[in-house]
């Protein structure tokens, strides 16, 4: 026993001074471990070499069936660690891909140094889905700003074409875009400005057979649409689908902005304004005229909320209503609240957060 041990010893030592490989130096031991069972097999009982080699094969059987079952054991753990490591490079490779080349590393920094924003409300920003109601005048800076701060992926629905009288205020558009369809010139706009996002264009007007279903594929709605058939299915298709609307509204010099959003507790459009005004309380823009830049004042605002709400930043305008006078340089924030019998939102359950 000891002497075939001791040879055992001996043929892995001389082995790895010669710089034999491993598999040699095994397979040694192995033509070692068969010529003692051949010995013990082929000589008679008490012959001096049996008696030297451990009198009976048994304990050599013994020893050779744990020697397999070792043997099993690690070639069944090789193949689960090579698994693990194939699934941990997968993993790696997918890490190492980066979210942002380094144009765009450079062209948000003023963004990433922000303490509220930083590299990760910038992520949030390229991988959020931003759905805009209207190329118009409050859709014109909504649309541009959105883009050039970076939100990844940007919906337009509008069935809208350019005229000459939209481009007093609608900035996004050009003059050489006349007769064109709003969402295809804002398309180009936002691109030639920023071509690392993606703008999805529906020429088209909102109906409610679509709704449910736009809707569903955006995390956030802006709404700067100037009539309320559209306002009210916008607000219903957002409760619905459980995600924040922000709704701008004007009014000649006047004005105003909000967070609808009751799945986290504020109000929605409806708890609001219950119901359309009379038509010559609410003249549209076309009857009753707008300044300039005043949907770029109310349009950009919208877009700063959509920033904050996409990147965690701040306190979003929920349960207020921010209201700005041009003409008296004036604006005023007045709190407005959910209504539990409200017909849109009244069975929303608001999320604990
Ligand atoms: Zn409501």
């Amino acid at each position: 026993m000891v002497l075939v041990l001791g040879l055992c010893a001996v043929l892995w030592g001389v082995g790895s001074l010669m710089g034999a490989p491993r598999s040699a130096r095994l397979t040694m031991i192995g033509l070692l471990y068969i010529s003692v069972l051949a010995l013990h097999v082929a000589l008679p009982n008490g012959h001096p070499l049996r008696m030297a080699t451990g009198e009976s094969p048994a304990l050599w059987l013994i020893i050779g069936g744990f020697v397999v079952l070792i043997v099993i054991y690690r070639s069944g753990l090789a193949k689960l660690r090579t698994r693990a490591d194939a699934s941990e490079t997968r993993i790696r490779a997918s890490e190492k891909q980066p979210l942002f080349n380094d144009t765009e590393l450079n062209r948000y920094a003023r963004h990433m140094v922000l303490r509220e924003l930083g590299g990760p409300g910038q992520k949030k920003l390229k991988e959020a889905r931003v759905l805009v109601i209207g190329a118009g005048g409050l859709g014109a800076p909504v649309l541009q700003y959105l883009a050039a701060a970076g939100v990844g992926t940007i919906g337009v629905i509008d069935d809208d074409t350019v005229e000459n009288a939209n481009l007093q205020r609608q900035v996004i558009h050009r003059d050489k875009s006349i007769g064109m369809p709003k969402v295809f010139s804002a398309q180009a706009e936002m691109v030639a400005q920023n071509p690392y996002v993606v703008v999805r264009p529906y020429h088209r007007r909102l109906t409610e057979d679509i709704a449910a279903e736009l809707f569903a594929d955006y995390d956030l709605v802006l709404d700067g649409t100037d009539n309320f058939e559209t306002r009210y299915l916008v607000n219903a298709a957002a409760v619905t689908a459980g995600i924040p609307l922000i709704s701008g509204a004007l009014s000649q010099w006047e004005g105003q902005l909000s967070v609808f959003d009751p799945a986290a507790g504020a109000p929605c459009y409806r708890c609001v304004f219950d119901s359309p005004p009379a038509p010559e309380l609410a003249p549209s823009c076309a009857e009753a005229g707008v300044v300039g830049p005043l949907p770029g004042v109310i349009g950009a605002m919208m877009a700063v909320e959509a920033i904050k709400l996409l990147s965690d930043a701040g306190t979003p305008l929920r349960g207020q209503m921010v209201i700005y006078d041009a003409l008296y340089g004036e604006s005023r924030t007045i709190a407005v609240t959910r209504r539990a019998d409200c017909p849109t939102c009244g069975s929303i359950e608001a999320k604990a957060s």
